[in-house]
């Protein structure tokens, strides 16, 4: 049995940062992701996609037509390691359109009104193709073969030698339910905290404390779901409208503009409606609900979308728990990342964005909390352990 030096769980941005990172470091290691596709909160629809199609077929292959389900926003001045890294990757950007004026629902017996606008300063930054295009940049530059899809990591036990790592194959994998060790020297932890604490059983067991920290914190955006329809043109800027709306009837209670730089229009809300309502509803009525919306806010061209997505992050069990139910109102702050004593001090390291001190729940706190798990890897790693691995190494016992 060969062991490699790092073994991340989580292909979201932190898990595919931190490989990045690592490769440029010539740092050898595996990276496991439970579903099968990488992104994780990172999710975009393509719209050629069936307007028909479950939620569930969204990918993430390169295209400059993507509408995002999850993220959409950066914002550069506040956010330069991550905008550094997006211009390295040579990935175009463009701001949120938000020329023209906005509507707004006040009640349900009030007609919706027009209302002035308002411009974002700064002005909210999206990427061409959508957010997925920071996953495939990253991804081109790993090797494919240490980038495993289908794994559940479902127990992490520290040994004498090195750490074991369990995992499962997903549903989709033609091993479903099979089992697979694979062994580490350092696991990094590139999933949320309280999915973590809720998901891996680690043996011997991490202090309590510690597990109570990330069972408390929040992970950002997991109570919520995105609704998205696509038109053949942004029609609503015709009438001088900029596509954003506010609502206190819902379904959906903040709506933006989510056209593709050049071609197809499209609006996307978040639902104000909880979680727990959501599910009682099929998709196919909440998507009536929104169509409806969308025709009281801007006209009767709204009713026929090409396309439309329905993402709920709250019933996907590789973001959200059932403690994710209710909204956090704000972002976490940041748990403690590794403990401080025990078996565990120097060979576990979260790295997911709930980690980062400074920007807790966004894409920057991915980029920053992965950045900082690397860089304590580079003091704690020994010069053999960072250069031992090669290609041909066998890592995994099955
Ligand atoms: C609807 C929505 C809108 C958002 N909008 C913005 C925005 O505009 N701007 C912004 O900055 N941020 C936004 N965010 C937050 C942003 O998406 C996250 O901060 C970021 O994507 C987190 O990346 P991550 O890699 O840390 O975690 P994740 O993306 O959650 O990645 C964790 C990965 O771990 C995997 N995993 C889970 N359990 C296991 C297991 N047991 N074994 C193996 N793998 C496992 C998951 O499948 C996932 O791929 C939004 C999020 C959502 C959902």
């Amino acid at each position: 049995m060969q062991s490699l030096p790092i073994a991340i769980i989580g292909g979201g941005l932190s898990g595919l940062y931190a490989a990045f990172l690592l490769e440029q470091r010539g740092i050898d290691c595996i990276l496991l992701e439970a579903r099968d596709r990488l992104g994780g909160r990172i999710a975009v629809a393509k719209s050629s996609v069936d307007q028909n199609a479950s939620s569930q077929s969204v990918d993430n292959k390169k295209s400059n037509n993507g509408f995002d389900l999850g993220p959409s926003w950066f914002w550069p001045e506040y956010q330069p390691q991550l905008s550094s890294l997006i211009e390295a990757l040579d990935l175009p950007r463009f701001a949120q359109f938000e020329d023209g004026d906005m509507m707004v629902e006040r009640a349900a017996n009030q007609l919706p009104i027009r209302t002035q606008g308002y411009q974002s300063s700064p002005p909210s930054m999206r990427l061409v193709g959508g957010m997925a295009a920071l996953i495939d940049a990253l991804y081109a530059g790993l090797n494919p073969t240490r980038m495993i899809t289908g794994q559940i990591v479902k127990c992490v036990i520290k040994t004498e030698r090195c750490i074991n790592i369990e995992s499962e194959s997903s549903a989709e994998q033609m091993t479903a339910g099979q089992i697979t060790t694979y062994h580490a020297q350092h696991v990094l932890l590139a999933l949320p905290p309280r999915l973590a604490a809720a998901n891996i059983n680690f043996e011997p067991a991490l202090p309590q404390a510690l597990i109570t920290e990330w069972q408390e914190t929040a992970t950002w955006m997991a109570p919520h779901a995105k609704y998205v329809a696509v038109y053949d043109s942004p029609f609503w800027r015709n009438q001088g409208l900029s596509g954003s709306a506010r609502s206190a009837v819902g379904p959906l209670t903040e709506i933006h503009d989510a056209s593709l730089v050049e071609g197809k229009g499209a609006l996307f809300g978040f639902f104000g409606v909880p979680a727990h309502v959501r599910q009682s509803v099929s998709e196919s009525e909440l998507k009536a609900h929104c169509r409806a919306q969308l025709v009281r806010l801007f006209g009767a061209q709204a009713e026929t979308p090409t396309a439309e997505y329905l993402k709920d992050w709250a019933q996907d069990s590789l973001t959200a728990t059932p403690a994710d139910a209710s909204d956090a109102s704000q972002h976490a702050v940041a748990p403690n990342a590794k403990p401080n004593r025990g078996v565990w001090q120097d060979c576990l390291t979260g790295s997911a964005s709930e980690w980062s001190e400074s920007f807790s729940g966004y894409i920057a706190g991915a980029i920053d909390a992965a950045h900082k798990a690397v860089q304590g890897l580079d003091l704690s790693l020994s010069d053999g352990l960072s250069s031992s691995a090669s290609p041909s190494n066998r890592i995994v016992d099955e």
